[in-house]
C-alpha cells in the first residue's frame, strides 16, 4: 500500500499545500482511499473524524477536478463540480477551512454554506462561482430553491458523516439534493458505521463502491491524566467542587448523559456561586452561542454539556474536564477527555463512578482495552442544613418552583420530531435540523481572566461562614466491592 504522499503523483501544486501542512505519511485511510478515488471510483468508506479523511477526499478530488482549473473571473467558468455535504455547521467549517488549504495553490475555488446564518454572504460566494461546495442540507435546499447554485455540472459528490445525517433527520434533503445532481458522477459516502440505514443509503446512490474500513482510534492521549473516582450519587457536586478548587482549576466541562440533568447541574452550581452555563440540545442557537462565547471569553467558569450538545464543538486546550456521568457510549469517552491535554499540554479527566455505572464502566474498559482502576476519594462533606444563607445567597436549597421547570423540561425533551418520507412519494422537505452548534474559533482562555475562578471565591465565603462542626471527613469506599446489580441501560435523552 502506498504510504507516502510523493507516490500518489500529484499535481505540484496539491503536493505543495500538503507538504505545507507537515504531513509525512499519509493515514490509514488516506493510503486506501485516494487511490480508489483518483481512479474514479465510488467509495463507501468506514472513518470518522480524526482519522485524516477530509484529505482522503479533497486531495483526489482536486487532483481530478485540475482539469477544468482556470483563472477566468466568469462565474460561468467556475460551476460547482464537487460537493461536500455534512451534518453540521461546525463540521461544514471545518471541513470548507482544510479544503481551502488544500486548493490554495490550485485556481479551484471553494465555499461553505450552512444554516442560522445569514444567506446574502453565502449567495454572494455563490454567485461568484466554487468549484468546491460544501454544505449542509438544509442550506443548501435554501439556495437551490433560491436559485442560487446551480448543481447541473457536479462530477463529485461526497456525503461526509452519513450516519449523522441520517440520526439528524436529513434523508428527505440528501434524496431531494441527489435528484438534482446527475446521475454520471462519483459518489463517496463516509460513515463511522454502516447501519441498515446506511447500506440502503449507499445501495440507492453508490455504484459498485469499494468499501474501505479504518479502525477508529480509540487510544486517549497520555497527556490527560484521567481519574475515576468512586462516588455518590449525592455526593459528586460537592466533589466537583472540591476538586476544581484543590487542583487550582480556572475552567473546565462538565459532562452529564442527559438534557435535563444538564439543566438541573448548571442551576444548582449557579445557585452555589459558580460562574456556570449550560449547553443542551434544547437551547435555542443563540443561547448556544451565547454560552460558548460566555465560556471561551472566560466570562463562565464551568460549561455543563451533554454530548450532543458538544459533540464536534471546536473546544480545545480546557485545562480539565469532568465525567459527571459516565457516558452511555463509551466512544463519547474518548471523544469528551479528548477536549484536554492537546498538543502535549497536560491535561485532567475526572469521572464520577457510582454504583450503577459498573456496566457501562464495563464498556469503556473493553473499548479502552485495559483495566481501569477505580479510586477513593477523601470527600470534604459540606452539607449545611438547607435554608442556611450564604452572603445573602440562599444556598443548598431549590426552590419550591423548581420542581415544575424540570417537569416542563423532561416533557419538551420528550418532545421529538418524526422525519420520514412518505412511501411513494417525492420526498418532501424535512423540517429543520436541529440547530446546530456551530462555531469557529479554538478554545482560547482569556487572557484576562486573571480574577479568582468563582468555585475560589465561593471557598472563602463558605471558610469564612461554615461552622467546624458541620465539615465531616468521609472515606468513600472502593467501586463495586459491594456493588448493587448492573441497572438496566438507561435512554439517553437526547439521541
Ligand atoms: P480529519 O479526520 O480529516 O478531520 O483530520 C484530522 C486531523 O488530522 C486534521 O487536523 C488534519 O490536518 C490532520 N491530518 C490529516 N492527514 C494527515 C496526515 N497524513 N498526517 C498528519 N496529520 C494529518
Amino acid at each position: 500500500m502506498t504510504q507516502s504522499f510523493s507516490e500518489l503523483s500529484l499535481s505540484p501544486a496539491i503536493e505543495r499545500a500538503v507538504a505545507e501542512m507537515g504531513y509525512e505519511t499519509m493515514t490509514p485511510i488516506q493510503a486506501q482511499a485516494i487511490p480508489v478515488v483518483l481512479e474514479g471510483r465510488d467509495v463507501m468508506g468506514a472513518a470518522q473524524t480524526g482519522t485524516g479523511k477530509t484529505a482522503a477526499f479533497t486531495l483526489p478530488l482536486l487532483q481530478r477536478m485540475l482539469k477544468h482549473e482556470n483563472a477566468s473571473t466568469s462565474p460561468a467558468r467556475h460551476p460547482v463540480r464537487a460537493l461536500v455535504l455534512l451534518p453540521t455547521r461546525e463540521l461544514a467549517d471545518q471541513v470548507a477551512d482544510q479544503v481551502k488549504l488544500y486548493a490554495k495553490y490550485t485556481n479551484l475555488r471553494s465555499t461553505v454554506v450552512f444554516g442560522g446564518m445569514d444567506m446574502k454572504p453565502q449567495t454572494a460566494e455563490l454567485k461568484k462561482g466554487v468549484e468546491v461546495l460544501v454544505a449542509t442540507p438544509g442550506r443548501l435546499l435554501d439556495h437551490i430553491e433560491a436559485k442560487n447554485c446551480v448543481l447541473n455540472q457536479v462530477e463529485y459528490v461526497v456525503l461526509d458523516e452519513a450516519d449523522r445525517m441520517l440520526d439528524i433527520g436529513f434523508l428527505p434533503d440528501l434524496q431531494r439534493i441527489l435528484s438534482y445532481l446527475p446521475k454520471q458522477r462519483t459518489t463517496l459516502l463516509f460513515s463511522a458505521t454502516f447501519s441498515p440505514e446506511i447500506k440502503r443509503l449507499a445501495n440507492s446512490y453508490l455504484q459498485d463502491p469499494v468499501t474501505i474500513e479504518v479502525a477508529r482510534s480509540n487510544a486517549t492521549a497520555s497527556t490527560v491524566e484521567q481519574h475515576f473516582y468512586r462516588v455518590e450519587d449525592d455526593d459528586k457536586r460537592g466533589i466537583l467542587k472540591q476538586i476544581l478548587r484543590e487542583r487550582g482549576l480556572k475552567q473546565a466541562f462538565v459532562f452529564v448523559n442527559s438534557k435535563l440533568g444538564c439543566a438541573r447541574l448548571a442551576r444548582s452550581l449557579e445557585r452555589e456561586g459558580l460562574n456556570t452555563t449550560a449547553l443542551h440540545g434544547d437551547k435555542s442557537q443563540d443561547e448556544r452561542l451565547k454560552a460558548l462565547d460566555a465560556f471561551k471569553s472566560g466570562a463562565v467558569d464551568l460549561l455543563v454539556c451533554t454530548d450532543v450538545a458538544a459533540r464536534g464543538l471546536d473546544i480545545k486546550d480546557v485545562p480539565a474536564v469532568f465525567n459527571f456521568d459516565i457516558p452511555f457510549n463509551a466512544e463519547d469517552y474518548v471523544h469528551r477527555i479528548g477536549r484536554t491535554g492537546r498538543a502535549g499540554a497536560s491535561g485532567l479527566a475526572v469521572s464520577f463512578v457510582s454504583g450503577r455505572d459498573a456496566r457501562l464502566m464495563g464498556d469503556l474498559e473493553k473499548l479502552l482495552g485495559k483495566k481501569l482502576e477505580l479510586e477513593a476519594l477523601e470527600f470534604e462533606a459540606d452539607r449545611r442544613p438547607a435554608g442556611r444563607f450564604n452572603d445573602g445567597q440562599r444556598a443548598w436549597q431549590a426552590p419550591a418552583d423548581d420542581d415544575t421547570t424540570e417537569r416542563r423540561e423532561a416533557r419538551a425533551s420528550r418532545e421529538r420530531p418524526e422525519r420520514t418520507a412518505a412511501p411513494g412519494r417525492p420526498p418532501a422537505r424535512a423540517p429543520r435540523a436541529p440547530a446546530d452548534p456551530l462555531f469557529d474559533k479554538p478554545y482560547e482562555p482569556s487572557a484576562a481572566s486573571d480574577a479568582p475562578p468563582s468555585w475560589e471565591v465561593a471557598q472563602r465565603a463558605t471558610t469564612r461562614t461554615a461552622s467546624p462542626n458541620i465539615k465531616t471527613r468521609k472515606k468513600v469506599p472502593a467501586l463495586f466491592k459491594s456493588a448493587p446489580a448492573p441497572a438496566p441501560a438507561p435512554v439517553p435523552e437526547e439521541s
